[in-house]
């Protein structure tokens, strides 16, 4: 029944297929829908993905050690907490499958990323989605919508498509009133544009006081590595070992093990992202402000704009235009594009024509 009531996931549409449909050439039309890196890949990471290429006709190392060691030095745990998924999104559904089934509530927030519902209809539960506050998180309103047969929370911080985000504070309060037989899952896959801002939370701190907590991220934003999908949980020792009984036994390749374990030591691409994002988003929300838009302050690599009552309608004009955008109603978010940040070039491309199609529609 849950999986028949499914949508499956929208991704961005693909350059290729815009190309075909419009008449235009690939190199023309500019992509920011799917929050990927626009700096192109590490060239450390580019470097250990060709040389792992040699070893393809091996099946790669289903415990992936030498990407675990390395992922444990970096987060400063060890690797016996840590899962590996074909994409955080994997890991998201590996969690929803030990930890809950037909019958159990699976609670999480309006407008928050869609496979956490995804996840819960296809494995039978029940999602409870809580309505969000200044587009956010009500955390408290979420913990009350816990009840006894809830198994999971799912919070993701910062949230896409929002791109809000909840303080610590906030967050150990709401730790602090979640039964221990609630598994609570904190998804930070945009954590890493978190940096040196006000909000800068770290989930994997919170582990030590909340047992019953698991924190996800992924190498596919910051670290600029989307199309290798690899993703992981950090959790306690024994949760891990759960989840590592139920994983695919190789889910993920040794390319992506490679490039993963490399990039890990390019801390400079890190910090490039950081700063391109950082002014990307300036440039995009000024932009915003020129044209008389209102948008919801992002700390993720995205910004959600609102573009009026009809986003459907600016959303095909910007396709004409060779800009492809990401349309959030299925979110519940009629009025908002989101927007992923790009080079500056790329912005402005998309602020021209937002531009055009604003004033076409006066
Ligand atoms: N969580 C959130 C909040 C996301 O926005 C995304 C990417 N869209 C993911 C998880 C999954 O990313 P991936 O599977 O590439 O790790």
């Amino acid at each position: 029944e849950g999986v028949r009531s499914l949508t499956p996931y929208q991704p961005g549409k693909p350059i290729e297929e815009l190309a075909r449909e419009y008449g235009l050439e690939p190199d023309e039309i500019v992509k920011l829908a799917s929050n990927e890196n626009p700096l192109g890949p590490s060239p450390v990471a580019m470097e250990a993905a060709r040389e792992a290429l040699e070893e393809m006709c091996r099946y790669p190392d289903g415990n992936a050690f030498t990407l675990k060691q390395a992922l444990a030095r970096y987060l400063q745990v060890v690797p016996s907490q840590l899962t590996l998924g074909n994409g955080s999104n994997d890991v998201l559904e590996v969690i929803a499958r030990c930890f809950a089934g037909p019958g159990d509530e699976v609670v999480y927030a309006q407008h928050a990323f869609a496979v956490y519902p995804l996840v819960t209809l296809a494995i039978g539960a029940k999602g409870v989605e809580v309505s969000a506050k200044d587009w956010g998180h009500d955390l408290p309103a979420m913990a009350d919508a816990i009840s006894d047969r809830t198994r999971l929370v799912f919070i993701a911080n910062p949230n896409n498509p929002t791109g809000t985000v909840e303080g610590e504070t906030a967050i150990r309060a709401f730790l602090d009133r979640v039964p221990e037989r609630v598994l609570v899952v904190l998804d930070e896959a945009y954590c890493e544009y978190l940096a040196g801002t006000d909000d800068d939370v770290d989930g994997i701190s919170l582990l030590r006081d909340y047992p019953n907590l698991v924190v996800t991220r992924t190498f596919s934003k910051a670290w600029g590595l989307a199309a290798l999908r690899v993703g992981y949980a950090v959790s306690s020792p024994s949760i891990a070992d759960i989840l590592n009984r139920v994983r695919q036994p190789f889910n993920v390749d040794t390319v992506a093990q490679a490039a993963a374990t490399a990039v890990l030591g390019d801390l400079e691409y890190l910090e490039r992202s950081r700063e391109v994002n950082r002014k990307g988003l300036e440039q995009l929300t000024a932009g915003f402000a020129d044209l008389g838009l209102e948008w919801i302050p992002s700390a993720g690599n995205f910004v959600a704009v609102d573009v009026g009552t009809n986003a459907q309608e600016i959303f095909q004009g910007l396709l004409e235009q060779g800009v492809i955008v990401r349309p959030v109603a299925g979110y519940g978010m009629p009025r908002h594009l989101r927007v992923s940040v790009g080079l500056a070039e790329e912005n402005e491309r998309f602020l021209e024509a937002l531009k055009r199609v604003l004033e076409r529609r006066e």
